[in-house]
C-alpha cells in the first residue's frame, strides 16, 4: 500500500540541478519503527555551501524584478502539487520520522498552510509600505520593504516536512532565494518537496537544498553572502548560531528547546482534559516543541491527575504509524532512546515516583524499534532534572503546587518557555494564566497551542533567540527591510 521511500544517496539541488555532495562520507538513514534501509544521507561539505550560496546569489536580482504576484503563482503551483502528492508526503514521513499516519498529515497539512499563507503575500496586509504626502512643502515620503538576498533555512528532525516551510514560502515569496539544510536524520520529505519545486519551473537558484551536518550549518552562519538564518533546534545550538549570526552581521531568528508546563485547576472537565494531557505529551512520541512534558496538579487537582493519569496512559498504542489503531510511535533514533532512559533512570534515582515506566516497551512485529513507551513520574520537584531538562521523549512528569500564584512561580523559574496551557472551568483562571504566563504560545484548554499560519510562532526566555517569530506577518518582516524615499520634485 506504501510505497517504500528509498534514495541510495541524497543529492543536494543547486542552481536548479541534483547535485552530489563534495563530501563522500555518508550516513545511512533507517525508518526508526522498522530498522529497513531508507538511503544514505551525505555529511556536507563547506563547499557545497559555498555554491548553493552562488547560486542563490545569482538568482537574486532577477527573482526580485519578478512582480510579487508572479512569484506568488509558483506558490499557488507548489500548492497543487503538495495537495496532489499529499498522500505519499504523509507516507514518507511516517517512514523516516515514526510518527503516525495521522500526525504526518498534520505535519504536511501545515507545511500547506504555510504555503497558502505565503501566496497572499502580494496582499497589502503583508508585504505593502506606506505613504505619506506633504511632510514638507512639496515633499512625499513613502516607504516600501524589500528584499535582502540569500536566506538560510536550518531545520530539526521532528518536523520533516512542516519546519522548513515555516520559512522557505516567505522567503521567495518576498523575492528572496534561499538554501535549506534539512535534518540530516529526515532528509527525504525535503527531496520529495523538492522535487515538486523543481516542477513548478522556478527560475534555477530561487531555492537550493544542502544535506549535511553541522559543517554545513557552521558553513551558512559564517558565509559573507547569507544575509540572514532562520534556525530551529535544540537550545544550545539555537544559541550558538544567533551568536555567530551576530558576529557575522546577519539577521538571524533561532527558535530553541522547549520545557512546556500545564497546570491543571481542580475545576476543569476531568474527562477531556486527561485525553487531551495524553494527547499532547504522547504525541509524535513527545518529540514536539509545544508537548506538555511537565503538569501542575493545583490543589486537589494533583490527587485526581495521579489516579487519572496512569489509567489514560496505558490505552496508548505504541507501534508502527502505518499500522491501524497505532496512537504512538518509535523515537527517532537508537541513541536518542538511550538519552531518555538515562533521564529516566536519573528522575528514579533523584526521588520521582515512576508511576507508568516505559523503559522495557516492545513491539513484537517490530525488533528492531526505537521503542519507548508512556512513562509517568509523580512527585516531581522543580529541582530534579527532569522538570529542568527537555527530554523530548514520551515522559511525563506531575508536579504539585498550592494555588495558580505557586503554580506561575514554577512555570516562571525555568529558563526555557515555549508554551504553556491551563486546564479550567473558570474564565478568571483562564485569563490570569493567558496574561501572565511568560510562555509564548499558550493554550487553554488545549495541550499542543500551536499557532495557524498567520500567526507569529516561537516561544521566549531561552527557547527562542531574535526578535521576529516564524509565520505569516512577522516572517515577511524578517525577510524584508524597509525602505524610506523622501521625494520632491522640482
Ligand atoms: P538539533 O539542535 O540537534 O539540530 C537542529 C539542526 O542543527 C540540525 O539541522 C542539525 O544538523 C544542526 N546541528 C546539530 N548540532 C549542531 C552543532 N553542534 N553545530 C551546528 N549545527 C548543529 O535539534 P534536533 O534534535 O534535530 O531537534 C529537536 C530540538 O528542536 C528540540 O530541542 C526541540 O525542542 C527543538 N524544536 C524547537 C521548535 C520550536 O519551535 N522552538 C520546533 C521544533 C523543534
Amino acid at each position: 500500500m506504501h510505497e517504500r521511500y528509498f534514495v541510495e544517496r541524497v543529492p543536494n539541488y543547486v542552481g536548479g540541478r541534483w547535485t552530489a555532495s563534495a563530501n563522500p562520507e555518508h550516513v545511512p538513514v533507517t525508518n526508526p519503527a522498522t530498522g529497513e534501509p531508507l538511503g544514505a544521507v551525505p555529511m556536507g561539505a563547506a563547499s557545497d555551501v559555498n555554491d548553493a550560496v552562488q547560486a542563490a546569489r545569482t538568482a537574486f536580482p532577477a527573482w526580485r524584478d519578478i512582480p510579487a504576484q508572479t512569484r506568488a503563482r509558483f506558490l499557488f503551483d507548489l500548492r497543487d502539487r503538495m495537495e496532489q502528492n499529499f498522500a505519499e508526503l504523509v507516507s514518507i514521513c511516517t517512514q523516516e520520522h515514526g510518527k503516525t499516519l495521522e500526525e504526518s498529515r498534520g505535519d504536511v497539512r501545515r507545511a500547506i498552510d504555510n504555503v497558502e499563507a505565503a501566496c497572499g503575500m502580494p496582499a497589502a496586509m503583508l508585504a505593502a509600505g506606506g505613504a505619506l504626502e506633504q511632510i514638507a512643502g512639496g515633499v512625499d515620503c513613502h516607504s516600501v520593504r524589500q528584499p535582502m538576498g540569500v536566506f538560510a533555512v536550518i531545520a530539526p528532525y521532528n518536523f520533516p516536512s512542516m519546519v522548513p516551510f515555516w520559512f522557505l514560502p516567505y522567503a521567495i515569496a518576498s523575492g528572496n532565494t534561499v538554501v535549506v539544510k534539512p535534518s540530516e536524520q529526515v532528509p527525504f520529505s525535503q527531496h520529495r518537496l523538492f522535487q515538486l519545486l523543481h516542477e513548478t519551473r522556478l527560475p534555477p537558484g530561487v531555492v537550493n537544498l544542502v544535506n549535511g551536518a553541522r559543517e554545513v550549518v557552521n558553513g551558512m552562519v559564517e558565509h559573507r553572502d547569507i544575509a540572514g538564518v532562520s534556525f530551529v533546534g535544540s537550545s544550545p545550538v539555537a544559541s550558538h548560531v544567533y551568536e555567530r549570526c551576530g558576529a557575522t552581521g546577519k539577521r538571524v531568528q533561532a527558535l530553541g528547546g522547549a520545557k512546556n508546563f500545564a497546570a491543571v485547576m481542580d475545576d476543569c472537565d476531568w474527562e477531556k482534559t486527561v485525553a487531551n494531557l495524553v494527547d499532547s505529551a504522547m504525541g509524535c512520541a513527545g518529540q514536539r516543541c509545544l508537548a506538555l512534558s511537565a503538569v501542575i496538579g493545583v490543589g486537589q487537582a494533583y490527587g485526581e491527575l495521579r489516579r487519572r493519569l496512569p489509567e489514560a496512559l496505558g490505552k496508548v498504542n505504541v507501534g508502527y504509524g502505518m499500522d491501524p489503531g497505532v496512537t504512538m510511535g518509535p523515537v527517532i533514533s537508537a541513541r536518542h532512546r538511550e538519552r531518555i532512559l538515562a533521564a529516566i533512570d536519573r528522575g528514579q534515582r533523584e526521588g520521582a515516583t515512576l508511576l507508568v515506566d516505559g523503559r522495557t516497551r516492545k513491539v513484537g512485529a517490530y525488533p528492531r524499534g526505537h521503542w519507548i513507551g508512556p512513562t509517568l513520574f509523580a512527585g516531581v520537584l522543580p529541582e530534579m532534572t527532569v522538570a529542568r531538562e527537555e527530554i523530548f521523549g514520551p515522559v511525563l512528569c506531575l508536579m504539585q503546587a498550592a494555588d495558580i500564584d505557586e503554580a506561575l512561580r514554577m512555570v516562571h523559574a525555568h529558563p526555557l518557555a515555549n508554551a504553556s496551557s491551563v486546564y479550567t472551568s473558570s474564565g478568571a483562571h483562564a485569563r490570569r494564566w493567558c496574561r501572565e504566563v511568560d510562555a509564548s504560545m499558550v493554550g487553554v484548554n488545549i495541550g499542543v497551542a500551536a499557532p495557524m499560519a498567520f500567526f507569529g510562532f516561537g516561544g521566549a526566555k531561552g527557547s527562542f533567540f531574535g526578535d521576529l517569530k516564524a509565520h505569516g506577518r512577522e516572517q515577511v518582516q524578517f525577510y524584508t527591510q524597509n525602505k524610506t524615499s523622501i521625494v520632491r520634485w522640482w
